[in-house]
């Protein structure tokens, strides 16, 4: 018997999995399941075309087989089976291994174990656990059976051997177990079954295994009524089908159930309540994948927490390949679960090769236009779901419509929601810009920490009388949002506390306020001395109707935004941040008597009243827009001087 060398890049591959302190090593078994499986496709089909008739898929089947004395596991298909030279072909060398040439190409992070981790390694990861393997086969269409045999880096061998019927043992002579290494886990009934469901559930080989079972002995009617009557147990042995086999989402759309999904739902995704919507698609063509989505009717538990993973599952022909898939969907819909089922996927890439993986891209560019889609009708057919969906996670979608400078702003701008000024439920841009008056240039918005806020608004009694429409904002990231888009359909975006809200005035307008500002300007200048740098300026306002005061800012940065900024720099410590300020104008409405309060305290020359009023009135502007007093006791003691 001669000794066989493995081949040089199977050799490092193979040292690697020897050496590796592998937290996965679980996945051996899904790998040598997956190769059993596959064997039986290939005989299942090499028999219908040698015209052998009358087999079905049951005949067919994966054995497990635990042998707690001699330490062996093994796994044996009734497949294609392998001649002499295919196990030394195919179990000497690895047969264009994505995850070697990727190993190979980047020989320094050899260490970097985990890169197999989520993608095996095909038959060689089974050297994780083992210190031995064999492999008995006979292959379809012979009578001699042969054993490959291997302790590893070594070599292996192979020789004649018996075997009655076509297929392939794979014996795995598990390692010893050390301190912190038990392999003999793998021997344990119950870690079997987890395994398997896990990765191989949706084999379509039925995977059995004999399992012990502890029943009942039988008694007579007269033992059992006996006072002294104690059941007696007995073991037996009984196979037993591990994996469910058939995956629901290879399952025709007719023939499932709501509660199928949901129950499929709440028990692979831990949600609590059933799925808002379902979304099911089986694509065939260039590219061909199964998707099973699920938008979640409440934000998940640990959604804001660090600990959540966005992602889908990923499947490769019912074989799971990895539990997290970040790259199929874009960010913004991190809050759906679901998996993705491609034939066209190998089992054998590494976690980098998948990222760049051309197939993994076009499936990810479908889900996302299927679910943009599927939104877009929800929103246009069933308003009351999508409002709820929208309610929960809404937020996303403004990020999305900010995120990447605004490179997807295009996809979602339709599917954001607001409230606004003359709706009662929230409205599309869309619906929005339908309503604009004629003359009625941009799309005006206030943002404010809440509805209730935001209607109180000074500046909001100004819109009502105009007749025009306020979005409003209660998110931190609508301004931002609407900074990243610009406009919609042709409509720029206003805040309505904007200097200039855009309006057309007539020249006699423009005269008349001109006029009224002149008459003020002795005591406009004497609040803007008073006030210092505080404002950018004071003037008289042409949208105030019953407040006294509030602020208009420029382009840009608005007061809301600054709130942010702020909040975020004193998170993040960022300096730069908490230096961001808003061009505050102090507008005042000089039609009301207070006006003329200052304007005779100007007059009479007395200095600190005035300073006493701009001051009131700017601490009240500050509180208007939810903005916190700067100087709280210096506030309080100039009300109690009025009072006096
Ligand atoms: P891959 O499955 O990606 O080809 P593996 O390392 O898992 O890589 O397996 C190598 C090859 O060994 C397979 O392509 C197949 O030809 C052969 N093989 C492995 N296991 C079996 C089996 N149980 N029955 C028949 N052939 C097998
Ligand atoms: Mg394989």
């Amino acid at each position: 018997m001669e000794k066989m060398k493995f081949k040089a890049e199977s050799q490092r591959l193979l040292d690697m999995m020897i050496n590796s302190i592998y937290t996965n090593r679980e996945i051996f078994m899904r790998e040598l399941i997956s190769n059993a499986s596959d064997a039986i496709d290939k005989r299942y089909y090499k028999e219908a075309e040698d015209g052998c008739t009358g087999k079905s898929r049951d005949d067919y089947e994966i054995r497990i087989a635990a042998d707690k004395d001699a330490r062996t596991l093994t796994i044996s298909d009734n497949g294609i089976g392998m001649s002499k030279e295919e196990l030394e072909n195919n179990l000497g060398i690895i047969a264009n291994s994505g995850s070697l040439k990727f190993k190979a190409e980047n020989s320094e992070s050899m260490k970097d174990v985990d890169v197999i981790g989520q993608f095996g390694v095909g038959f060689y990861s089974a050297f994780m656990v083992a210190k031995k393997i064999q492999v008995i086969s006979k292959t379809y269409g012979s009578d001699q059976a042969y054993i490959w045999e291997s302790e590893g880096a070594e070599g292996f061998t192979i020789d004649k051997a018996e075997r009655a019927n076509i297929g392939t043992d794979i014996i795995i002579y598990l390692r010893d177990d050390t301190e912190d290494d038990k392999y003999s886990e793998f021997l344990e009934e119950f870690r079997i079954r987890g395994i398997i469901k896990r990765y191989s559930d949706y084999i379509r080989y039925p995977i059995v295994m004999n399992v012990t079972k502890e029943r009942q002995k039988p008694a007579s009617e007269e033992e059992m009524n006996a006072d002294d009557y104690k059941p007696e147990y007995e073991t037996y042995t009984e196979d037993e089908k591990l994996n469910s086999m058939v995956p629901l989402w290879k399952m025709q759309k007719s023939e499932i159930t709501e509660e199928q999904y949901s129950d499929f739902y709440k028990k692979t995704y831990m949600a609590w309540s059933n799925p808002l919507k379902v979304v099911h698609t089986n694509v065939e063509g260039v590219i061909s994948y199964d998707a099973l989505l699920f938008v979640p009717s409440e934000v998940p538990y640990n959604y804001y927490n660090k600990d959540f993973k966005p992602g889908l599952q990923l499947y490769s022909n019912g074989v799971l390949i990895m539990d997290k898939c970040e790259d199929l969907l874009p960010s913004y819909f991190g809050f759906i679960s679901g998996l993705v089922d491609s034939p066209d996927l190998s089992l054998n890439i590494s976690r980098e090769m998948l990222q760049q993986d051309r197939q993994l891209r076009a499936i990810a560019q479908r889900l996302e236009k299927k679910l943009l889609q599927t939104f877009e009708e929800m929103r246009d057919k069933e308003r009351e779901k999508y409002e709820k969906f929208f309610d929960n996670f809404g937020i996303q979608l403004k990020y999305g419509v900010y995120d990447k400078f605004g490179a997807d702003k295009d996809k979602l701008k339709d599917l954001l929601l607001y409230y606004s000024s003359t709706t009662d439920n929230m409205t599309t841009l869309k619906d929005y810009v339908s309503r604009m008056t004629e003359d009625q240039k941009y799309i005006y918005y206030a943002a404010g920490e809440s509805k209730g806020k935001i209607k109180m608004m000074p500046q909001m009694d100004f819109f009502e009388d105009k007749g025009y429409e306020v979005l409003y904002c209660t998110d931190n990231i609508d301004e931002f949002a609407f900074m990243a888009m610009r406009e919609y359909d042709g409509k720029e975006f206003k805040n309505i506390s904007d200097k200039d809200l855009g309006f057309e005035k007539t020249e006699e307008e423009v005269k008349a306020q001109a006029d009224k500002n002149e008459a003020a300007k002795n005591t406009l200048d004497a609040i803007k001395d008073a006030l210092g740098n505080k404002v950018s300026s004071v003037i008289l306002s042409t949208r105030l109707k019953n407040h006294p005061v509030c602020f208009a800012t420029s382009d840009g940065v608005s007061i809301e935004m600054e709130k942010i900024l702020k909040a975020q720099a004193a998170m993040s410590g960022n300096k730069e941040l908490s230096g961001v300020e808003a061009d505050k104008v102090l507008e005042l409405n000089g039609d009301l008597p207070f006006f003329d309060a200052i304007k005779k305290a100007v007059e009479a020359g007395d200095s600190d009243k005035v300073s006493d009023y701009a001051n009131l009135l700017y601490d009240q502007a500050l509180v208007l827009e939810g903005m916190p007093v700067e100087d709280p006791l210096a506030f309080g003691e100039r009300i109690c001087k009025l009072m006096k």
